[in-house]
């Protein structure tokens, strides 16, 4: 255990959900207590394992004050609640700008009503929007192409402007493409609607369901699909625990990616099921999907610099034979 978090508590906004799982669980491995805030609109109650539960949403200011209140002496906070498709996002931009950014303004009123100071927060690449300057820097302009980038731009500078006039600190995490599975088999991706590549993908191999879309095979790309930069669900989890630490250390500000530095293309994937599974993906060339961008890959190295975090688990055999064990626990393959 390189980091002891022994007594402490973090509230984890989104604990139920994917990534927010793997988190909770690697700060009670650390020894913290993990408490999950969640309405399961996208969550789960069978992945909240690791501490205890209050049912927060958001966008409701009064009682997530009151639920902040009963821990008003957590160490920190994580918040990755949000609305996260982005298809979705650009048919439905109501819902996602009230999910996240009120949402988002509601916890940081509520962190300083009770001068909570720290706060870990799931941003992504997707604030970036389209450019040729890959791998991407953090000092890249943010020009977000979604809705969903849009979103979450917006909380960053909500978040940036807390930390100049309130002293927050902070440290927002831009994630690239968070895939995989935790070891333990118990936790992983699942979405409902599933809208990602990865479980799609495997749930195509595993015949239950008909033909995949691959969204664009004309992109200007080696392949002609998207390239994205897949890091393991773990080692996101492990990027928070450097967060932690580096608060324990003084940091109070940043923004980091969270990426490994390679750019994997949709068949590229593909490919990588169908070794994994020994199981053919059959798929149709689909249109481009709106809100999608070309290319996204992330220089790690500030991460690695401010953070000292570096992916460990990211490999993409590795990525894809956990959601694989996943999955198939999930849909009770043999
Ligand atoms: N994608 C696809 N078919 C699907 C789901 C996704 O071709 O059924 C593509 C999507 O258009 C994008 C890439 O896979 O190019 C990654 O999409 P995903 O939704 O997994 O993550 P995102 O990059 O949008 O966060």
């Amino acid at each position: 255990m390189a980091f002891d978090l022994t007594g402490k508590t973090v509230i984890i906004v989104g604990g139920a959900g994917y990534i927010g799982a793997h988190v909770c669980k690697a700060i009670a491995d650390h020894g913290g207590i993990p408490v999950t805030f969640d309405n399961f609109s996208s969550g789960h109650e069978h992945a909240v394992k690791w501490g205890p539960f209050e049912t927060v949403d958001l966008r409701d200011k009064a009682s997530t004050l009151e639920a902040f209140k009963k821990y008003k002496t957590a160490h920190s906070v994580v918040h990755l609640a949000s609305s996260i498709e982005v298809g979705i996002g650009e048919k439905d931009p109501s819902g996602f700008y009230e999910n996240n950014v009120i949402g988002a303004f509601n916890l940081l009123e509520a962190m300083r009503e009770l001068a909570l100071t720290n706060l870990i927060f799931s941003s992504t690449c997707a604030t970036y929007g389209e450019t040729d300057q890959m791998p991407l820097l953090e000092s890249q302009v943010q020009n977000p192409f979604s809705v969903y980038g849009k979103t979450k731009l917006a909380i960053e500078h909500m978040i940036q402007s807390y930390h100049n006039a309130y002293g927050l600190a902070y440290i927002t995490l831009r994630y690239f493409n968070a895939s995989g599975a935790d070891s333990s088999g118990l936790i992983g991706e699942e979405h409902d609607p599933e809208t990602h590549l990865i479980p799609i993908a495997l749930a195509a191999a595993a015949g239950l369901r008909g033909k995949m879309k691959i969204f664009g095979t004309d992109y200007d790309t080696p392949d002609g699909t998207c390239i994205r930069d897949y890091i393991h669900v773990s080692d996101i989890a492990g990027a928070h625990i450097c967060g932690l630490k580096a608060f324990a250390n003084g940091l109070k500000s940043t923004e980091v990616n969270i990426g490994t530095g390679q750019g994997v293309s949709n068949l590229e994937i593909l490919q990588m099921i169908e070794t994994v599974t020994g199981l053919p993906v059959a798929y149709d060339a689909a249109p481009r999907r709106a809100g999608d961008l070309t290319r996204l890959y992330a220089d790690p190295e500030r991460a690695k610099e401010v953070l000292g975090f570096t992916a460990k688990h990211s490999n993409l055999e590795n990525i894809i034979q956990t959601a694989w064990t996943f999955h198939r626990g999930v849909w009770n393959l043999k």
